[in-house]
């Protein structure tokens, strides 16, 4: 049977360090302050934003939120942006996404300053991450090469996979695995054969927003299957509870792969422990 790769255990690992960290930090008058900024009150958001200022109080770091009403201009949001990059006392600045649609979310997040932009999502930051210089690098892809380290699982030299190829995912997600000295190839939704592709990888990270997409018939017996995607299913019968589940139809693939991450319960909590590694990353030396 694959092993299990439990983003759980590792992302509190991961927490577990930055608290110890940021507690050092805080014997030598350092402080560490996030600024959570929610336009309109999307209940998909304000779990999201609920799950990252937890996770700030539980590391120690002060986060502050801004709760704005829907109706909130795009100049207003980014004369608040501007007076938080302006702040010293802001370490880090996070608007929550998907923005209500009279927003330009190019133009919001690419006004946050580089130095604060702890989503990663800045070009500065993309471009960085690309010529292999110090910069914030997404989170949830960056969580997936935690997850892989932690679970004793060598990149260098693999043929590594990755299906997706989004800015904040499948993107940083190919250029860290070729960091990692992977062999990578990405795909999208024009591949040709995908399939055969997919089935060339010893590391395949499936991120296409598909519930269950990729059966066994992708998977090379004995790779490893990282599933980005996160879907809640509606609940089988009426009344019933909902479930989540990946792009990868989990019951087919994990008898044929070494280790594979569940859903939920592998990729998903990596997210905001990357998020909250690049908070403490902007006072680390
Ligand atoms: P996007 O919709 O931005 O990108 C999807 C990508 O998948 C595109 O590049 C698209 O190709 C490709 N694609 C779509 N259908 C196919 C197909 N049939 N075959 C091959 N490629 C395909 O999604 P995201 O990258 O934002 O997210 C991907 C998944 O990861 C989603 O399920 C999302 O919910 C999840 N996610 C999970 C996070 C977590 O914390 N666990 C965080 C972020 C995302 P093309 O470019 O050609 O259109």
């Amino acid at each position: 049977m694959a092993q299990l790769i439990d983003g759980k255990q590792i992302s509190a690992a991961i927490k577990d360090e930055l608290k110890t960290e940021v507690a050092s930090y805080k014997e030598q008058g350092i402080s560490i302050c996030l600024a959570v900024i929610q336009v309109g009150n999307d209940p998909a958001s304000s779990v999201y934003v609920g799950n990252k200022k937890k996770a700030c109080a539980y590391i120690g770091i002060e986060s502050k939120a801004y709760e704005l009403p829907e109706e909130t201009t795009e100049a207003e949001l980014l004369s608040l942006i501007d007076s938080l990059n302006q702040d010293d006392s802001i370490n880090g600045i996070l608007v929550q996404l998907p923005l209500p649609k009279h927003m330009d979310e190019y133009k919001i997040t690419q006004a946050i300053s580089p130095k604060k932009d702890v989503d990663g999502f800045h070009e500065q930051n993309v471009g960085a991450l690309q010529v292999g210089s110090q910069g914030f690098v997404s989170c949830t892809p960056a969580g997936v090469i935690q997850l892989l380290k932690r679970s004793g699982i060598d990149i260098c030299g693999k043929e590594c996979v990755v299906v997706g190829r989004s800015n904040i995912v499948g993107k940083p997600m190919a250029a860290l695995l070729l960091r990692e000295n992977g062999t990578v190839t990405i795909c999208h939704s024009r591949t040709r054969n995908l399939a055969e592709v997919c089935r060339r990888a010893d590391i395949l990270v499936a991120a296409i927003g598909k519930p269950k997409f990729f059966d066994a018939s992708y998977v090379k017996e004995g790779a490893v299957v990282i599933d980005v995607g996160i879907h809640r299913l509606p609940p089988a019968v009426e009344g019933g509870k909902s479930k989540l589940c990946g792009d990868v139809d989990f019951d087919s693939v994990a008898p044929h792969c070494s280790a594979i991450t569940p859903v939920p319960g592998g990729v998903g909590p990596m997210t905001i422990a990357m998020l909250m590694d690049n908070c403490v990353a902007t006072v680390r030396k």
